[in-house]
């Protein structure tokens, strides 16, 4: 924990900002499964593709898309439909099917499991906070039903830049009109969520469940802590 951390800096905050992925659930078997759903569409309806393509050579395909649409990539979706337009358009498929196809990984990706006492912290926060996400990802928070927790959602796209830039703190910050120490960000990446929060004069916490050492040559965060339930904690010392 950091020096920083004190009663003081807690009580400037009056809202929080949270990010998605691998913050308020493990996001890996999540985009595994929406892989494997997006393959078994492809198999029904765009078999050519799949004679071809196994789900590995599709990864590797989209690497070459992504270097072939450098400006999309700050977006997942948009990069993900640019990769199906281009497939599809390849095996001699109407890229109009990359809608459906994309529909396909997109339910299978929102389908996440929380994190252990994720629920209970956001209804907690949200008697006292004004609750933000913030996420570089394309997660549906409706369908994983946690939308109704958050005033404001931000997700990257093509001009509201990816974390660490400070685009979307900066939007949030105008949005709520508040000073950027009166928002939390709360994220698992050091760079991204920590780094890049801190740099635009938001408080950070970081959620580090696995332990890890935080990297050196960065600024420590304001606050850390290992498990979900202890960031309510953290606000009842
Ligand atoms: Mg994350």
């Amino acid at each position: 924990m950091s020096p920083d951390q004190s009663p003081n800096m807690l009580s400037r905050i009056q809202a929080i900002s949270f990010d998605l992925d691998d913050t308020l659930w493990d996001c890996a078997p999540a985009i595994r499964n929406a892989e494997k759903a997006l393959y078994e569409w492809h198999k029904q309806k765009t078999p050519a593709i799949t004679k071809v393509h196994s789900p590995e050579s599709l990864m590797e395909f989209r690497k070459e898309v992504r270097a072939a649409y450098p400006e999309l990539t700050r977006c997942v979706t948009a990069i993900r439909k640019q990769g199906l337009k281009t497939l599809l358009l390849e095996y001699g498929y109407p890229e109009e099917w990359a809608e459906e196809a994309f529909a396909v990984f997109y339910k299978a990706r929102s389908e996440v499991v929380l994190y252990e006492g994720v629920i209970d912290m956001l209804d907690r926060l949200n008697q006292t906070f004004r609750l933000a996400a913030i996420t570089n990802g394309n997660a549906d928070l409706q369908s994983i039903g946690i939308e109704k927790h958050f005033e404001r959602i931000y997700a990257a796209n093509l001009t509201l830049l990816e974390k660490p830039a400070p685009d979307m703190f900066h939007q949030c910050l105008a949005d709520m009109d508040i000073p950027a120490d009166a928002l939390l960000h709360i994220g698992d990446n050091p760079v991204t969520d920590v780094h890049g929060a801190a740099a635009v004069g938001v408080q950070t916490l970081w959620f580090n469940p696995y332990n890890h050492d935080w990297p050196e040559h960065l600024e420590p965060p304001n606050f850390e802590v290992q498990a979900i339930p202890d960031v309510v904690t953290l606000f009842q010392q």
